[in-house]
């Protein structure tokens, strides 16, 4: 029987694989979208609390140029406004038994700084629909073929194009072109030898990884008003370092005030397996929690704990002009963090220049340009 070959296989069902798939769908249905996960959505799946849905740990999006381009791009893709207006916010932090303006990290910072920075933006970008919503509605707008609980193990080269790769260890998946949105530090290990100089191999390895620990907790009653960003420290300068959070509004759940909270670390991606070193942050993070608060931790309703190997670094992988690998020439590189602007923003704004270097030109759907007309944003500086 002869084989059957997709026109894009896309590794990956995360906000990125899914902008990809959706926006593509558009031309044909005759994509794979392949995820070794259950679901889609990736780490921007929703997450079912007793105050409602939310996101599957803390996110916010900073406001710039580039993340109201990336935002613009999504609004387009799923024909809803996604932005309502930017808001200003000092983040704050709990100092001597006061909550003050939190005016940086001095001269003593975490290792991680950057990607803690990310958050103490002032000026941040307000959603009317949250990340999770995004990758659901993308989904629903998708329509190719969903392979759950695939994960893809290999490459295979003929030349200069992926012909074919392995999922699962068995299974074979034939496509014209193959878009990969998963860990770039993975690709060491996926593509045949002779696709990545011995430079590119050392170098992949060489990139800066950390590993996020979320914490998000539904306390029994409503702790605080406050919107801010929280950037959290020990009564001493640790190994651990700060953590940031914010709390959710209030809402009320059978008849009583719940509120919602979530909190954001970071340990080396050395520490991922580390159940202990894991613990050990998990219990500062608490510590920085209940110090701030008193009566946060007191019979809270659910506690939920999400680490996520790789939430940021710099995928520093040389690609060609069309940003497919040099060596395959049919193979893309989508992951956000061979993007500048990373996370999100990131995720959004290398979907699009993949799209673009496909040859995608995504069009705006009349009634979409409509509405955006009579939209009025808030302009950021
Ligand atoms: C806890 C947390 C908080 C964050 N907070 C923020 C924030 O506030 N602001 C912000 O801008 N960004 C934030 N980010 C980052 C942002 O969410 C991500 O950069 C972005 O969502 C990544 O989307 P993605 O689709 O590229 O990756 P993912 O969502 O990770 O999706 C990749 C998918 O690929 C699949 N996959 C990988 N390898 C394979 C394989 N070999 N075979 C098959 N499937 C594979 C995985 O199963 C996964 O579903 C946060 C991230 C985390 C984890």
């Amino acid at each position: 029987m002869a084989q059957h070959i997709f026109d894009y296989a896309i590794i990956g069902s995360g906000l990125t694989g899914l902008c990809i798939a959706t926006a593509l769908s558009r031309e044909t249905n005759n994509i794979a979208l392949i995820d070794s996960a259950d679901v889609p959505g990736g780490v921007n799946r929703k997450i079912n609390f007793p105050t409602g849905v939310i996101n599957n740990g803390l996110r916010c999006i900073p406001d710039s140029i580039l993340a109201e381009k990336g935002i613009r791009f999504l609004e387009n893709l799923i024909e809803r406004t996604v932005q309502s207006k930017i808001s200003e916010e000092a983040p704050i932090t709990y100092e001597s038994g006061n909550f003050k303006t939190f005016l940086g990290f001095g001269d003593n910072p975490p290792a991680f700084y950057e990607e803690l920075n990310y958050f103490t933006a002032n000026k941040k970008i307000e959603l009317d629909i949250q990340p999770h919503d995004w990758t659901e509605i993308l989904f629903e707008k998708f329509t190719g073929n969903f392979m759950p609980r695939s994960y893809v193990t290999k490459f295979h080269q003929e030349g200069n194009v992926v012909t074919h790769i392995t999922i699962n260890g068995s299974k074979t998946i034939y496509a014209h072109n193959f878009i990969f949105t998963g860990n770039v530090k993975d690709l060491a290990l996926l593509l045949p030898e002779e696709a990545l100089s011995v430079r590119a191999r050392s170098k992949l390895s060489k990139n800066i990884y950390w590993t996020s620990i979320s914490l998000d907790i539904c306390h029994s009653k409503n702790l605080t008003d406050s919107t801010a960003i929280h950037v959290l420290n020990g009564t001493t300068q640790d190994d651990i370092g700060p953590c940031i959070g914010r709390f959710l509004p209030a809402q009320e759940v059978d008849g009583v005030l719940q509120q919602s909270s979530q909190w954001l670390t970071f340990i080396e991606s050395e520490s991922t397996e580390d159940s202990e070193a894991i613990g050990l942050s998990l219990k500062k993070m608490k510590r920085q929690i209940k110090r701030a608060y008193p009566e946060a931790l007191d019979h809270i309703k659910i506690e939920r704990i999400f680490i996520s190997p790789i939430i940021s670094g710099n995928g520093d992988l040389k690609v060609s002009g069309n940003l497919s690998l040099p060596s395959l020439q049919n193979l893309w590189i989508a992951s956000p963090t061979m993007n500048d602007s990373k996370n999100l923003v990131g995720s959004l704004l290398q979907s699009e220049m993949i799209l673009s270097a496909l040859g995608f030109k995504l069009e705006q759907s009349t009634e979409h340009a409509e509405y955006l007309d009579q939209t009025t944003l808030e302009p950021s500086l």
